[in-house]
């Protein structure tokens, strides 16, 4: 199975290693043309403002666009934050292919990185296995409010940081930067279901 990692900027080599570790075939993105061959897409943690403006000098949002009503995608850190169809702290575009709203940076400058320790929703746990998951948070976004199409499956505290609509999945932690795949599990369940 290939799964597209956006490899323009940012925390993709991560990613492709743990997808190989689950027998996906990870293909790093940098042409549209690529898009057409894998049946999911990564879209990484970096900058999401620099990847904006990079999809578009590479011709690739429209593309993505595209791909977004088709194929599963999921975005971490700034990948959510471009998921996402409300942007704030400051607005930007996006793809708009989850209905939610986020706040980049929102955890300030004091604590802008931490792990935390994440008792998973049940349904996360059924979908994947039982026990805590260590969170990664780098500058992370704040998931301030989702649609009713969208659903929390992981959550820190109140604050969903881990959501799924539809095809798509959304986290505002590195999932790729811990030994735990279970979030990349099940993202390749639902590209397999696709
Ligand atoms: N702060 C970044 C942004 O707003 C996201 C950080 C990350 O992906 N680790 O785009």
């Amino acid at each position: 199975m290939k799964i597209g990692v956006l490899a323009l900027q940012g925390d993709f080599e991560a990613h492709s290693q743990r997808l190989a570790e689950l027998g996906a075939e990870p293909v790093e993105m940098r042409y549209a043309s690529q898009l057409r061959k894998v049946q999911g897409l990564i879209l990484p943690g970096g900058e999401s403002s620099t990847n904006i403006i990079l999809l578009e000098r590479e011709g690739l949002w429209d593309e993505l666009l595209e791909f977004a009503r088709e194929k599963p995608i999921l975005g971490t850190c700034a990948g959510a934050i471009l998921l996402a169809s409300h942007v704030s702290n400051p607005p930007q575009p996006s793809l708009a292919a989850m209905d939610m709203s986020v706040e980049r940076n929102a955890y300030g400058r004091q604590v802008d990185s931490s792990i935390r320790t994440i008792e998973p929703e049940p349904e996360f746990a059924e979908r994947t296995a039982s026990g805590s998951l260590e969170a990664v948070f780098i500058r992370a976004p704040i998931i301030r409010s989702i649609g009713p199409q969208a659903k929390p499956l992981l959550r820190d505290g109140e604050e969903p940081i881990l959501v799924e609509q539809g095809l798509h999945l959304a986290a505002t932690f590195h999932p790729e930067l811990t030994a735990d795949t279970r979030l990349h599990k099940l993202f390749l369940d639902k590209v397999r279901s696709t």
